[in-house]
């Protein structure tokens, strides 16, 4: 007898419900590509639970003639290509026709829609894939989907749903991606009755990302403008290096407009802002790529969040150069090795309005020891440019790489004596087993996050009052986040206001917190302690707010330290509860081991 049977059509939809409809923000994510899709001018969405109870998307698009609302919801059934060589260019966000049949499979859907030269609009009911009604209805031109109950015939996948807060968070983050890729449409969203963005057409991308995010956010940006038409362009916005975050969370990267995870970019942006940014930390950056559509593959992931490019490493080029040419712009990273006899301070250039409104800001040259193909890449540049004279020919040195170790904690020595410093950022030191590197910022960062802790576990906060309150904007995810976080804060020494709207004052900061930081340390964490980690043990959000803490408060790089300092810095640090890692697990001491140094000169 045979054995393989075709599954009836409500089941394979709902199978591939599994791959397009994750959680609630998978299924706003369709119905508002949908409606930009749609030519919408606004669209709306409003929740209720998380999405889960409720989940409406309304747009003033096309709309749908009768015969389509019903077919709409067939799987494969789609009006934005025809045959198979249209994937090679897709110029639209949907064209699998699937997100309408899979998300109407795994709940209650109602589909209201018309058109602009139908008399009469229409409605479609369908409940768990099976289709309950249809008939006449009222509405505008433009369509409104209602989805309720996500995942109510399948309990195994409602499992998975998060708390409300964590579905609101990705959703929030959605509906700020796509309304940042599209400026002209008027956004609306809504949350339990309550505006959370409503964003009116902008004229560009730099209004809607005031709109969207308050001016502090924009007054640290500069513009990107590069790459070429043919390969990839490369437009938009990047945070000047002083501001930084310890996730990817402010980076909205986009291709062809559309909103994509691509680690590529991701990491082509921070190729960008190599040796300005130390290791870990990450630029905030709202980056569009645009290539012709031939160029890029969309058809990868049935979500449609991967893409594949024809020429990966001529996208990565153009992006890496597009946001290091945004960068040495205001001065952070010189375009060119300078003459030696004419040291010049950098010369701000006003690329745009918003640099136009940027203090000149120091320059940071922190290098994390350049690897070997920087080093060959900046000799290269310096040979090929001719205002060069070559360098005095010196044969290469041996490179310790291989000989340098973390130290364990068993091995740290109370011994360590400090020389000087490398770079003003490592304390170069001795002890019983050889030469030791400190990093002075990592090794403050574990005295102070030990003592943050200590004053926190004897409910000791010791708090500076600001004599003028910092303001500070919440972006509308933040804001979801901040509620949470306040009380925790306050038990560090934190003072925090919520004035009207999305406005935050802080009145008073821990102390040791230079004022200054304490704006920086509030967007980072607001970041970090997304909606995911909130739900987590205290004890987990307490360490996080100590990190960061910490991490504020500490020596930077690129600062002279005098002897006294740094002995004193590595007597704290010998205190602490592990003076071998940094809170964020990176390591403070590195040894050169007495051992090797004698291997490396032959001596042994
Ligand atoms: P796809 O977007 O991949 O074509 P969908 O299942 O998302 O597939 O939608 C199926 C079809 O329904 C679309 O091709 C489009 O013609 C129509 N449609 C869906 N949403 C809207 C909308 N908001 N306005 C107008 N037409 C829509
Ligand atoms: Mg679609």
């Amino acid at each position: 007898m045979s054995k393989i049977r075709v599954l009836a059509d409500h089941v394979a939809n709902q199978i591939a419900a599994g791959e397009v409809v994750e959680r609630p923000a998978s299924v706003a994510k369709e119905l508002v590509e949908n409606s930009i899709d749609a030519g919408a001018t606004r669209i709306t969405i409003e929740i209720e639970a998380g999405g889960r109870r409720l989940l409406k998307v309304s747009d003033d698009g096309e709309g749908m003639v009768r015969d389509d609302a019903i077919l709409a919801f067939e799987r494969h059934a789609t009006s934005k290509i025809r045959a198979s060589d249209d994937l090679i260019a897709i110029g639209t966000l949907g064209f699998r026709g699937e997100a309408l049949a899979s998300i109407a499979s795994v709940a209650k859907v109602e589909l209201v829609t018309n058109t602009a030269d139908a008399a009469a609009g229409t409605r479609v009911a369908i409940d768990g894939g099976r289709m309950r009604d249809v008939k006449d209805a009222a509405h505008p031109r433009g369509t409104t989907i209602a989805v309720r109950d996500l995942f109510f015939n399948v309990p195994a996948r409602r499992k998975f749903l998060r708390s409300e807060a964590t579905e609101t968070f990705h959703l929030t983050n959605l509906v700020t991606h796509y309304a940042l890729a599209h400026p002209e449409i008027a956004f609306a969203f809504v949350n339990n009755g309550r505006d959370v963005v409503r964003a009116v057409a902008a004229k560009n991308l730099r209004e809607r990302a005031y709109q969207i995010f308050g001016e502090a956010f924009l007054e640290n940006l500069l513009a990107v403008d590069g790459g070429d038409a043919s390969v990839a362009r490369v437009t938009g916005f990047v945070s000047a290096p002083r501001d930084r975050r310890t996730s990817r969370d402010s980076q909205y990267l986009f291709v062809n407009r559309r909103f994509v995870r691509d680690r590529m970019i991701g990491r082509s942006l921070s190729e960008g802002y190599r040796s300005i940014l130390p290791h870990g930390v990450y630029p905030a950056a709202l980056l569009f790529v645009e290539t012709p559509l031939e160029e890029v593959d969309v058809n990868v992931h049935p979500a449609k969040t991967e893409v594949r490019f024809r020429r990966p490493d001529a996208v990565a080029d153009a992006v890496r150069e597009a946001v290091r040419s945004a960068l040495s712009s205001v001065g952070f990273v010189e375009p060119e090795p300078q003459i030696p006899q004419l040291p010049q301070p950098p010369q701000l250039q006003v690329a745009s309005a918003a640099a136009a409104s940027t203090p000149p800001q120091p320059r940071i040259e922190f290098a994390p020891l350049p690897s070997g193909d920087e080093i060959a890449r900046d000799i290269e540049a310096m040979i090929r440019s001719s205002s060069v004279t070559s360098p005095a020919q010196t044969p290469p040195l041996d490179s310790a790489a291989k000989l340098v170790r973390e130290v364990a904690p068993e091995n740290v020595s109370v011994n360590i004596r400090p020389l000087g410093q490398l770079e003003e950022s490592f304390i170069i030191a001795t002890d019983d087993e050889g030469l030791l590197l400190i990093d002075q910022h990592v090794a403050h960062e574990r005295v102070l996050f030990d003592k943050y802790r200590a004053l926190e576990a004897e409910r000791r906060v010791e708090s500076q009052q600001l004599l003028v309150p910092e303001t500070f904007e919440l972006t509308p995810a933040q804001a979801a986040v901040f509620d949470q976080l306040a009380p925790e804060l306050e038990v560090y020494g934190f003072e925090l206001m919520r004035l009207s709207g999305r406005t935050v004052a802080i009145r008073a900061v821990p102390a040791d917190l230079p004022a200054g930081e304490a704006r920086n340390m509030l967007a980072e964490l607001l970041e970090t302690v997304d909606a995911e980690k909130k739900s987590s043990a205290r004890e987990t959000l307490r360490d996080e707010i100590a990190a960061s803490l910490a991490c504020h408060a500490a020596i930077k790089v690129n600062m002279s330290l005098t002897p006294e300092k740094m002995r004193w810095l590595i007597d704290r640090l010998l205190q602490t509860s592990s003076p071998t890692t940094c809170p964020h697990g990176r390591p403070v001491i590195l040894r050169l081991g007495m051992r090797d140094i004698l291997k490396g000169f032959h001596r042994i």
